[in-house]
């Protein structure tokens, strides 16, 4: 059973599968097993009392993230978003993160979780849990083809759009300040893939997503609104945190939001330092309990994403945090929520199981 004074942290969105890619090496997964670089692998995960996520496959663009941090560092910025990216082209980036995913399984290292029971169990038992997600839905093709076999792979989670277009929605861009208003919403056959996906009971993720295509799938879905990986607007004035207005929504359809530790997305200046204070982290977790109520917050870290504020570093980091939310305030009950128990609570009412 779950030690409830130091709760493990289940989260909404990491890119582990992005970095294992970037090996460049066929085979890349003992890395996370034996041990890596960046925020998570294996043992550092044990260490930090990190019991896994959402595992985000997501095709890249040809940008480069040191320009992109350097324009992060100006008082203001509005990165332009790398085009469309074409569709067999994703696929087979995407597949071939899947198939890290897989093999992670194999080798014993972690479960992807297909329902909540089994994610339940798998937090109980104090090993890693995997959602497979797919961050941005370039590698789904109009006939839903390869939805269908992601979903036969264990896929239960999907963002229509990451921030760059795709044929279903439009993204949010880097901005800041910027509100989340910046564009069109659903397409047609964006509306197909929201229908799509609540007909698998595949678990919708409108963290990326600008606010007409938000309002859009909030009007046609059936499930819970989430944002895995998302902060509060009021105290971060990015486009790619949510508005008072939108968690409002998603607390009416007993969604939730992960936050996230970007520190693009957390600080007040919308800078991507890693010289940022836990603070900032507390005042997000207790806007977010005000707006959507004790059972609707969870982490979305973004680890092997971001940067993320110094005290963490990384996922052994997550004690120092835990202990910051206690001193704050939050209590046992709380605690077990905010860390896993209500990624748990979402996931069982969307998938239904
Ligand atoms: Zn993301």
């Amino acid at each position: 059973m779950i030690d409830q004074t130091k709760p493990p942290i289940f989260d909404g969105h990491n890119d582990v599968l992005t970095k294992l890619l970037r090996k460049g090496e066929p085979h890349p997964e003992h890395y996370f097993i034996e041990g890596d670089t960046g925020h998570v692998d294996l043992p550092r995960s044990r260490l930090g009392g990190f019991s896994g996520g959402f595992f985000a496959v997501w095709v890249s663009s040809p940008v480069d993230k040191a320009f992109r941090y350097e324009q992060m560092a100006k008082p203001s910025y509005d990165i332009e978003l790398p085009p469309a990216i074409e569709q067999g082209q994703a696929l087979k980036v995407a597949l071939s993160e899947a198939a890290s995913l897989l093999r992670l399984e194999q080798a014993g290292a972690l479960t992807i979780c297909r329902t909540a029971s089994q994610l339940r169990q798998t937090i109980e038992a104090g090993q890693m849990a995997a959602i497979f997600h797919l961050e941005g839905a370039e590698a789904i093709d109009p006939e839903f083809a390869a939805l269908d076999v992601f979903y036969a792979a264990g896929l239960r989670s999907l963002g229509p759009v990451w921030s760059r277009p795709t044929i279903f929605a439009h993204g949010v861009p880097f901005r800041y300040p910027s509100d989340p208003d910046t564009g069109d919403g659903l397409s047609a056959i964006g509306k197909d893939l929201i229908r799509a996906c609540n007909a698998r009971k595949i678990m919708l993720d409108l963290s990326h997503i600008n606010e007409k295509g938000f309002w859009d799938v909030a009007a046609l879905t059936d499930a819970p609104l989430v944002a895995t990986h998302s902060n509060a607007h009021a105290i971060c004035p990015t486009a790619r945190n949510l508005t008072d207005r939108q968690l409002a929504a998603i607390r009416e359809s007993d969604g939730m939001v992960g936050l996230n530790f970007a520190v693009a997305f957390l600080r007040e200046d919308g800078q991507m330092t890693a010289d940022t204070t836990l603070d900032i982290i507390l005042r997000h977790f207790d806007h977010l309990i005000d707006r959507l109520g004790e059972d609707r917050v969870g982490f979305g870290s973004d680890f092997d994403g971001a940067i993320v504020p110094q005290p963490i570093g990384d996922v052994t980091g997550l004690p120092v945090l835990r202990k910051a939310m206690r001193d704050h305030g939050y209590g046992e009950e709380l605690m077990a929520k905010l860390c896993y128990g209500n990624w748990l609570r979402v996931l069982r009412k969307t998938w239904g199981e």
